[in-house]
């Protein structure tokens, strides 16, 4: 098969129901990738089996329905994929790229330096390795080198992983694969080339980039795109049920999300999503979006 051009994907993580903010970005890689005639995917990104909220993986399929966004190919679930992941790290462990660690986050606080994403890991375990009967997670190491992301709406994101983050999880104590290393395995063996996402994991970018470089992976295009906003500053989240999308009024919902990321006012007339995207698709512009306002110190909250 030959490698696509353009494909790109929507990776939801099933904690609730669709809000307003994630409309926004299935939105955003929906556009993107049918204005370049790509493929789009889905990806359930409930890699992390306590936080899945029952139902919510159907109510997010179903919305997109609704909202004229068709995708190709099966969706994936990340909790099929646990084999696929523990390989992975078994390289990563074989290579001696990665490292048990059993420190809490209360010792971390206490010893570590803080840097602008949090505790910057001091390499403890890396000396001191836990015992083997001890409970652990699993640390990749980083390297001394500068990672430059070139990101399509933000510029180049610069970040020297030793000095900003440190050693980072790859897999938690409780056994769960962490975001980070999930999400690096999947884009590479579903051949993700576009990648547009919330810019709450801009800074999640250099890690990802990381593991690529080490595993041998390609890397995709990243375009991260402006989160939304509760009236209070927080980022809307599933998890706080704020901002359901309207269901009854798809195509006001649509309107909104394109008006978040700065395109051009859709005619009236459009009554269905599929009148909507018909105009859309030919019309998006990625160098309208604005940039997000907190983009360069915003924490990742995604693991
Ligand atoms: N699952 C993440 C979320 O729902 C998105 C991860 C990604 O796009 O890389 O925020």
């Amino acid at each position: 098969m030959n490698p696509a051009a353009y494909r790109g994907r929507f990776a939801p993580s099933p904690t609730g129901p669709m809000h307003f903010g994630s409309l926004v970005a299935a939105v955003a890689s929906y556009a993107d990738a049918r204005h370049q005639h790509g493929e789009w995917l889905v990806r359930i990104e409930d890699v992390d089996e306590t936080r899945r909220q029952a139902d919510a993986e159907r109510s997010i399929l179903q919305t997109l329905q609704a909202f004229g966004m068709q995708w190709d190919g099966p969706t994936v679930r990340q909790r099929e994929r646990g084999a696929l992941y523990d390989r992975v790290l078994a390289v990563l462990v074989e290579r001696r790229l990665a490292y048990r660690c059993s420190c809490s986050r209360r010792l971390i606080a206490s010893t570590a330096m803080l840097g602008s994403e949090g505790a910057i890991y001091p390499g403890t375990c890396r000396d001191h390795p836990p015992a083997p009967d001890t409970v652990a997670a699993w640390r990749m190491i980083v390297g001394r080198d500068t990672l430059v992301v070139d990101d399509r709406i933000v510029g180049e994101v610069v970040q020297d992983l030793a000095a900003e983050i440190g050693d980072f999880i790859i897999r938690r104590s409780d056994g769960f694969t962490a975001y980070q290393l999930a999400v690096v395995v999947d884009d590479q063996l579903q051949g993700i080339t576009h990648v547009v996402r919330g810019a709450d994991l801009l800074w999640s970018t250099p890690r990802q980039l990381w593991l690529q470089r080490q595993l041998g992976y390609a890397t995709p295009s990243y375009a991260h795109i402006p989160l939304v906003y509760a009236a209070d500053g927080h980022k809307l989240s599933k998890s706080d049920g704020a901002h359901p999308v309207r269901l009854h009024d798809p195509v006001r919902s649509l309107r909104e999300a394109w008006h978040h990321l700065g395109q051009p006012e859709a005619p009236n007339g459009l009554d269905n999503p599929a009148d909507f995207w018909a105009w859309a698709i030919p019309h998006w512009r990625l160098d309208q979006v604005p940039l997000d306002r907190n983009s360069t110190h915003e924490r990742p909250d995604t693991l």
